[in-house]
């Protein structure tokens, strides 16, 4: 499917029925069986020239998310994490920062003898199951029915805990800016945490994400996860590639397909950068499910505090 079959999917109301967001954004817990309803992008890494568009449409169309974050920051007691600030890094596009919520990792490869690089656009994999928001003490990170997890800045308290069980360690954190300044500045979380939110907004109005409508290359294509495995599948068939997403932490909304197997790939990422190695259904773990069962009531009651918080504070 390319990206004028998508779109016309979204004009026939398939994907808008699959898409629950209204435009207040009310998020809803996914169902365990709502897979279906998911919506899952395809990527096709021979297609990307790393021009960079899809990072600046990014960058244009969340602007106004990004945290502006108030100087000096509160010193923490205990001194547990150190604050982060990207605030004087604004401009860097070459990593996954509160302010550049998708970066082109370049790959550099030897490929039958011969020297060779690809570009792979990297953010969120928007996983089925999501730890980051299953396991978010505040209640702050959440995920809609039809699959993208958002972390709500005005409930994150930039505790970390979402990066530090994603398996790609996505989320970022910038201090100074948050809830916790007001509740707890001393005390408890640093911050909010950062990333990708699949346009949530512009989806709910029918349009694609930002990075996709950018691209020079179609180098994405979005629909409902199903058949979007199914493109995966017979796109790897064609090109004898392979496929990273489709199982991963138990499955992911972000489908690559590669010309490379993905072991080589994930050989030639630099340090830091998100991997490409096979990752465990990380949900599946006994302890993440019991620490889940036992967070979820807690993460409720913390969220309900800081939405009546925050309409007490505004009204
Ligand atoms: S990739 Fe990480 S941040 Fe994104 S949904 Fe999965 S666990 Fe959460
Ligand atoms: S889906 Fe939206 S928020 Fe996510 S990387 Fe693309 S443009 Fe950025
Ligand atoms: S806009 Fe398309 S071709 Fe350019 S870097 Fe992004 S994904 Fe690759």
């Amino acid at each position: 499917m390319n990206k004028n079959i998508s779109r016309r999917a979204f004009l026939k109301g398939s994907i808008a029925a699959a898409c629950t967001i209204s435009a207040s954004a009310v998020p809803c817990t996914a169902q365990k069986t709502g897979r279906e309803k998911h919506l899952a992008t395809l990527i096709d890494i021979r297609k990307c020239i790393g021009c960079g568009e899809c990072v600046e449409a990014c960058r244009e169309a969340n602007a106004e998310k990004y945290p502006v974050p108030k100087k000096p920051f509160p010193k923490m007691y205990p001194e547990r994490s150190k604050p982060e600030d990207w605030s004087d890094k604004k401009e860097d596009r070459d990593q996954l920062t509160p302010y550049n919520w998708l970066f082109i990792q370049t790959l550099y490869l030897n490929i039958n003898g011969e020297e060779s690089s690809l570009t792979i656009p990297r953010r969120c994999m928007h996983c089925v199951n999501p730890p980051c928001v299953k396991l978010c003490p505040w209640g702050a990170a959440k995920q809609f029915e039809n699959g993208i997890s958002q972390i709500d800045d005005s409930l994150c308290f930039g505790g970390s805990k979402c990066k530090n069980v994603c398996p790609w360690k996505i989320p970022q954190r910038q201090s100074g800016v948050g809830l916790y300044l007001d509740v707890m500045p001393s005390l408890a979380g640093n911050g909010v945490m950062y990333k990708c939110d699949r346009c949530y907004t512009r989806l709910a109005k029918g349009e694609n994400p930002a990075c996709i409508d950018a691209c020079p290359e179609e180098v994405q294509t979005i629909g409902p996860r199903d058949e979007i495995i199914k493109q995966a599948h017979a796109l790897a068939k064609e090109i004898n590639g392979y496929i990273y997403g489709e199982k991963e932490n138990g499955g992911t909304n972000t489908i690559y397909v590669s010309p490379v197997p993905f072991e080589e790939l994930n050989k030639a990422a630099a340090k830091g950068e998100p991997h490409l190695k096979t990752v465990h259904d990380t949900m599946s773990d006994a302890n993440k499910l019991a620490s889940a069962m036992i967070i979820a009531p807690f993460a409720g009651a913390a969220a309900a505090f800081g939405k009546y918080y925050k309409s007490a504070k505004n009204s």
